[in-house]
């Protein structure tokens, strides 16, 4: 299968999911990240399209002892903005915060939370196509968690030298490690 069948098999698995299935699936994403138990860490999160797993609970879990960031994009690039009040809508029609634009080094991340289209047990990771996180997180020293529906892991996912792995893939039923 080329990426883009890869992509378009994955959306179909999770396209059919029903609203509760997929409110369970974050709240148990959120009780799993709530688990590290971090304190004091600079996090980025994201703001899920339609088909990606919700980080809101999470996010309400983890921002009363954390600092959390959310991506902005502009053009062909990634930055984090600290959580704000103020928004404004960024690609994909997507709420980002409004301030300083940051590259995850300038940021100082601990924790990066990146959606994803498709990982495999070895914590590879397909995007939706773009290569906004690859450059993002290129050389980027923050411990890179992927979160996924269980429905988006895959055997032996195509990897490219500059797709950019993960350190863990948390899905509602498992955890899986690099
Ligand atoms: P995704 O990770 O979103 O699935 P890809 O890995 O296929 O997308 O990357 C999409 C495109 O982004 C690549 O074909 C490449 O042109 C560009 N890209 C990704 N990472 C880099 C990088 N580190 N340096 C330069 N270009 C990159
Ligand atoms: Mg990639």
């Amino acid at each position: 299968m080329t990426k883009r069948e890869l992509r378009a098999a994955i959306k179909a698995r999770i396209v059919p999911m029903s609203r509760g299935r997929r409110e369970e699936s974050a709240r148990k994403i959120a009780e799993k990240l709530a688990a590290f138990g971090w304190k004091g860490k600079r996090i980025m999160l994201y703001r899920a399209l339609g088909d990606e797993l919700d980080v809101a609970p999470a996010a309400d879990a983890l921002a009363a002892d954390n600092e959390v960031f959310y991506p902005a994009v502009d053009g062909e690039d990634m930055f984090a903005v600290a959580d704000s009040e103020d928004t404004e809508t960024g690609a994909f029609g997507i709420a980002q915060p409004v301030g300083e634009r940051l590259n995850a080094a300038d940021a100082r991340l601990d924790i990066c939370v990146v959606p994803l289209r498709a990982f495999d047990a070895s914590c590879a990771r397909l995007g939706r196509g773009k290569g906004y996180y690859d450059r993002f997180l290129r050389g980027a020293d923050c411990f890179k968690v992927g979160v996924a529906y269980d429905e988006q892991q895959t055997d032996g996912l195509p990897t490219e030298p500059h797709d950019v792995p993960l350190d863990i893939v948390v899905t509602p039923t498992e955890i899986y490690r690099r």
